[in-house]
């Protein structure tokens, strides 16, 4: 189509400096000069996001009668702008080449970690800006306090407690010393981004956990009653290990399991790590958190066999492997390298084999799969991979129905999954999938049965 080669012709007029932008197109004889003027400025504000995708998509090498200018046009229109208005041979080239550019589109995205488009033109400062709205989360540690003296507390502190947030919106607009009741997790007080509590008596005594709100997804979801038996696969530091600790209450048994006669009385919950590092620290930290009840490993989680007696009464894991960490939002400035494609196939095969290895736990009702990873290499096809091989004992739970922001359309039913974001849940960048053993009523909490309810939320046993 003319509009594609006029604009192509003005940005080689503008690159030879044969005029300002506005002489050019005037210049051009194209009838439509305004339509001319905005697919060239909008090229132009693209250009050096442009020049990146056709480098990575290697578009000039497969097309090399296509001339670059041309390209960037064409390709501006295609991603950016209201997708190309033509058909011929501009069309067909646009379908060969179409999925890779939106490939590499996506792998820009995920590198600088933003969502829009937009924030790529400018992707340090959009880094940065997700990054101070993201507020401070604080998890009560139910083990040794309760909500309405923690909010007692830091109003004797000076702050204000305005209640608990209505949207998302409103975590947003926090401020000065100002803190709220998080909308979704009944124990998460929200303060403005820029509160430090490291120093704060209560974070010191293990009455709080500073943890980012997706953080706090799993153990809520996988949501064991007290007395279960659970496996946390992947545990250090062990903040997640500690928030399923207060969700079972640190009971470790239970009269009807009479768990006591066995070797494994008073330990509900066996914590696993292959780093002896992490495992000292996470040591520490559960002392401070008070957690009892816990049997901490260092050990390979897939050396763990889901044969032997003492797990004979696992119902729950939680699997939180090692990932890419593309999600977690940086505090400070800096672009961090994206992990290369061998990388990102390793990490993958590592996480495919530790679920395939968690799902073989003979008592096993219900897990949670988490990652702080935005590849969908890490997260959904992980969980596809695997729910294929168990054919038809494991499901996907569609967890959390009132959550906003779900897995991404990779295979029918990943909308079960759950994503988290800067942008649209205020949180690090997070995935979670839930799975359940095939049987009827299993480990079904009431909240999920009811699917479409987030009212039911609230009744988290
Ligand atoms: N769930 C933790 C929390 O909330 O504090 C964070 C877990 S971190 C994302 C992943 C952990 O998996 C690391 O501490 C790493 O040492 C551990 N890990 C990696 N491979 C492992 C394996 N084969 N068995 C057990 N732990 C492993």
């Amino acid at each position: 189509m003319a509009l594609y080669s006029a604009a192509a012709a003005v940005l080689a007029g503008l690159e030879r400096g044969e005029g300002g932008l506005k002489r050019l197109v005037y210049n051009s004889g194209f009838p439509h000069v305004r339509q001319l003027y905005a697919l060239v400025s909008e090229t132009l504000r693209y250009a050096s996001v442009l020049e990146k995708l056709l480098d990575g998509a290697a578009l000039l090498q497969a097309e090399k009668k296509l001339a670059p200018q041309l390209a960037k046009v064409l390709v501006y229109d295609l991603l950016f702008g209201k997708g190309l208005k033509c058909g011929g041979r501009w069309k067909a080239l646009a379908r060969r080449h179409r999925a890779r550019l939106e490939a590499e589109l996506a792998r820009m995205k995920v590198r600088y970690k933003v969502s829009r488009n937009e924030d790529l033109l400018a992707p340090e400062k959009a880094v940065s800006a997700a990054a101070s709205q993201v507020p401070r989360y604080i998890r009560v540690n139910t083990l040794k306090t309760c909500v309405d003296d923690v909010i007692d507390f830091f109003k004797r502190q000076g702050f204000t407690y305005l209640g608990k947030a209505a949207s998302v919106e409103e975590l947003k607009s926090l401020s000065g010393k100002k803190f709220l009741l998080d909308l979704h997790l009944p124990e998460l007080l929200v303060f403005p981004s820029q509160t430090d509590l490291h120093d704060n008596l209560l974070y010191i005594s293990g009455h709080i956990i500073l943890q980012d709100k997706a953080s706090c997804l799993p153990a809520f979801l996988l949501g064991p009653v007290a007395g279960s038996h659970v496996i946390d696969a992947c545990a250090a530091p062990g903040n997640k290990t500690s928030h399923l600790a207060a969700i079972l209450k640190n009971k470790g048994w239970s009269v009807h399991s009479f768990s006591w006669v066995l070797g494994s009385a008073f330990r509900q919950i066996f914590a696993f790590d292959v780093d002896p590092k992490r495992v000292a620290t996470m040591n520490t930290l559960l002392t401070r958190a008070g957690v009892t009840g816990c049997q901490l490993a260092q050990q390979d989680f897939l050396t763990v066999d889901p044969r032997d007696p003492r797990y004979s009464r696992v119902t729950h894991i939680l699997l939180d492997p090692s990932c890419s960490g593309s999600g977690m939002v940086t505090r400070g400035p800096g672009e961090e390298a994206a992990p290369s494609a061998e990388r990102l196939q390793a990490l993958a095969g590592f996480q495919r084999r530790v679920l395939n290895h968690a799902l073989s736990f003979p008592a096993l009702q219900r897990l949670v799969y988490s990652t702080c990873s935005l590849h969908q290499e890490e997260n959904e096809d992980v969980v596809q991979a695997v729910l294929q091989e168990w054919g038809s004992a494991f499901r996907l739970v569609n967890a959390f129905p009132s959550w906003p922001c779900r897995g991404l359309a990779a295979f029918s039913g990943a909308e079960s999954c759950l994503r988290a974001s800067p942008a649209e849940t205020l949180t690090h960048g997070f995935f979670v999938a839930v799975l359940e053993r095939c049987q009827e009523g299993a480990a079904t909490p009431r909240w999920e049965r009811a699917v479409g309810d987030s009212s039911c939320f609230w009744g988290v046993p």
